[in-house]
């Protein structure tokens, strides 16, 4: 009878372990989360510092020596989207001029042609398999 009474205080204490456990696990979880909350604040705190810096750079003012390296690498990141953006600029004018092009010269071909081609350069009306534009003689691809 006494093996089972052990048996049955080891059971016990075996379920209060995993127990204590499992609150111990809750435990140091949630205080992971406060940290990782803190360390997301103090890194959101360090942009707002650059932020800072940057805007004094900006505005003429000193800024720390050992800072300027960093503002100008990110004066000529931003010289790079400026031209990454002209491009953008560029590929919407030109797909704005075909589409106008195109426009027109569906405009200007005479109803019930029925062409389904049109010059890549002038936008004339072209005949299926045409390598040669008859208006502007661009080769077509
Ligand atoms: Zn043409």
């Amino acid at each position: 009878m006494a093996f089972f009474q052990d048996l049955g205080k080891k059971i016990t204490e075996g379920v209060q372990d995993a127990s204590k456990k499992t609150t111990e696990l809750i435990e140091v979880n949630k205080l992971k989360s406060s940290i990782s909350s803190e360390k997301d604040a103090i890194n959101a705190t360090k942009i707002q510092m650059g932020d800072k810096i940057f805007a004094m750079f900006n505005a003429g003012e000193a800024i720390p020596d050992n800072m300027t390296d960093d503002v100008q690498a990110i004066v000529a990141r931003l010289e790079k989207i400026t031209e990454l953006e002209g491009k953008i600029e560029e590929i919407r004018l030109a797909s704005e001029a075909e589409k106008a092009t195109r426009a027109a010269a569906s405009a200007a071909a005479p109803a019930g042609t029925g062409a389904t081609k049109f010059c890549t350069g002038c936008g004339a009306p072209l005949a299926e398999g045409t390598v040669f534009c008859g208006k502007c003689g661009k080769k077509q691809e």
